[in-house]
């Protein structure tokens, strides 16, 4: 009886409907009823009255049962017992965090050790070492520029690439073991937020190295955010997320910054060798290409925990090491480019009729 009393909406029908407004019938038959049905159950209701209120009551309490062990009681679980969806580098053999339907629990559980807390800060202290950086670019005084309004707006392009990438992916660590859904929309945020980061980059440096040749600036300009909006597009697909798909990411992101060797080629062939290794900044440039791509390589195949399978479950996994190489290979690229910014200050804004800078 007591079942037969809450409906598919899991409302109590034994309170009067105009009481509970929120709850409706979704029977059709409810209106039909005739007064005999509606007074037995009404009877039946004061009846089943108690024990509700008492199930009530022990649904309450176990609610708050289980928010108290998700707001700090949780324990770390090994890997073999997380749900599927949580299941994602199974050469981490303990130390995950348990599913935890609770945003409150998720920021909590920043400061406890667990699989993602290195992934969680290296990300999170980057991103505010980014936007001190940042914050002080912006405010440098306008006579270190050529063109300071200009030259702010396109320097900006990279800050808010990196503090995008870096903003979503600490978050996305962050929440990723709320729940299915959470991690889902976080981890496609995490892979666009790469994707920013590399659009970016192209930015500033695409200005200066081709300062004096617009034309071609605006075609590779293009052609890269072109790439990146391809690469954002990809990854709102839920096949993307999936372990199976590691080395196709590794592989979409490593391509669209490898697309990058074009303008490259363009400016070695165009200036020189000589000059672009001084000028171009293209020992930065490489070292930052090196480090992305040696980052991209260990995520992809698992790099070190692949040869000590649970030794690596809380520091130098290779997901903390790959985050580690994107915040220093965006620096290297940060001090590439703010060298180029100097040239352009020191050369002034004028261009020769041959060169591209
Ligand atoms: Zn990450």
């Amino acid at each position: 009886q007591l079942q037969l009393k809450i409906n598919r909406n899991g409302c109590d029908q034994n309170k009067k409907p105009n009481s509970v407004p929120e709850c409706h019938e979704e029977d059709d038959r409810g209106e039909e009823r005739d007064q005999s049905e509606d007074e037995r159950s009404s009877d039946e209701g004061f009846m089943a009255r108690t024990p509700l209120l008492q199930a009530h009551h022990a649904m309450e309490k176990m609610e708050e049962f289980v928010h108290k062990m998700w707001e700090g009681r949780w324990r770390v679980i090994p890997h073999d017992v997380l749900p599927d969806w949580l299941k994602d580098n199974d050469f981490l053999l303990h130390g995950h965090r348990p599913p935890m339907p609770s945003f409150r629990a998720c920021f909590k559980s920043i400061f406890r050790i667990h699989t993602e807390t290195g992934n969680i800060w290296t990300h999170l202290l980057g991103c505010l070492f980014f936007l001190c950086l940042g914050l002080m670019y912006m405010f440098r005084p306008n006579m270190s520029f050529v063109a300071p309004l200009q030259e702010k707006v396109v320097i900006g392009m990279f800050f808010l690439g990196a503090i995008l990438c870096l903003s979503f992916s600490w978050l996305f660590h962050t929440v990723y073991c709320h729940s299915e859904g959470v991690s889902r929309i976080f981890s496609k945020l995490d892979y666009s937020g790469i994707a920013f980061l590399i659009m970016g980059s192209f930015v500033p440096w695409l200005y200066y190295s081709f300062y004096c040749s617009p034309q071609p600036c605006f075609i590779y300009l293009i052609i890269v955010c072109v790439l990146g909006l391809a690469a954002i597009t990809v990854s709102q697909c839920d096949f993307f997320a999936t372990p199976q798909y590691r080395a196709v990411r590794a592989g979409v992101f490593v391509g669209l910054g490898l697309s990058g060797v074009v303008p490259t080629l363009h400016f070695v062939i165009s200036e020189g060798l000589i000059k672009a290794t001084t000028i171009g900044q293209m020992g930065w440039l490489f070292l930052m290409a090196t480090l992305y791509i040696t980052g991209a390589c260990l995520y992809a195949a698992r790099i070190p925990e692949r040869f000590f399978p649970g030794k690596c479950d809380i520091w130098f996994h290779s997901h903390q090491l790959f985050h580690i190489l994107v915040v220093a290979g965006a620096f290297v690229h940060f001090h590439g480019v703010s060298n180029l910014q100097e040239f352009r200050y020191t050369a002034g804004g004028g261009c020769t009729e041959d060169g591209m800078l």
